[in-house]
């Protein structure tokens, strides 16, 4: 059947927007503990992804480019890279995965900045 590809679409860009600015915030030189969090976070968001064609789709490409956590750099070059897997399922232009440096911002540039930046 159908469902609702709008809302579908819908929800894949905010929780695209989400992911990768959680990609630009996260430590440059995470400690352990921090590259382990943010590994169990992206296996929790895959099983609990609110579509369960994307969410196993998902887990197909994770299986195959295990997340990478042990730098900022690494962990948003990772997330573009899956999220190209995603669009060329879809037949969708990919992103250039060299220029998400500055790309996602979360409007936090007031925070204190971490001692690790
Ligand atoms: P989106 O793919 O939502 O991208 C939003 C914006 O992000 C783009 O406009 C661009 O500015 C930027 N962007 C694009 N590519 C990248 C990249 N590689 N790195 C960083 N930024 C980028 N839909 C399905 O129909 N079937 C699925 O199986 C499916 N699986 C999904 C799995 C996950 C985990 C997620 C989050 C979404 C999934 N979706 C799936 C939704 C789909 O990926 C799109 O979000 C949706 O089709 C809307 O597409 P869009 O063209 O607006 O751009």
């Amino acid at each position: 059947h159908l469902g609702n590809e709008t809302a579908k679409a819908e929800l894949g860009r905010a929780t695209w927007k989400y992911f990768h600015t959680v990609m630009a915030r996260f430590p440059v030189k995470p400690n352990v503990e921090e590259s382990a969090t943010l590994a169990s976070f992206i296996q929790l968001f895959q099983r609990l992804y609110p579509c369960g064609e994307c969410s196993e789709h998902f887990r197909t490409i994770i299986d195959k480019f295990p997340p990478q956590t042990s730098s900022r750099s690494s962990a948003a070059a990772w997330a573009c890279h899956v999220h190209n897997e995603v669009n060329k399922s879809l037949k969708k232009e990919l992103f250039d995965c060299s220029k998400i440096g500055d790309f996602y911002d979360c409007g936090c540039a007031e925070d204190a900045p971490a001692t690790d930046e």
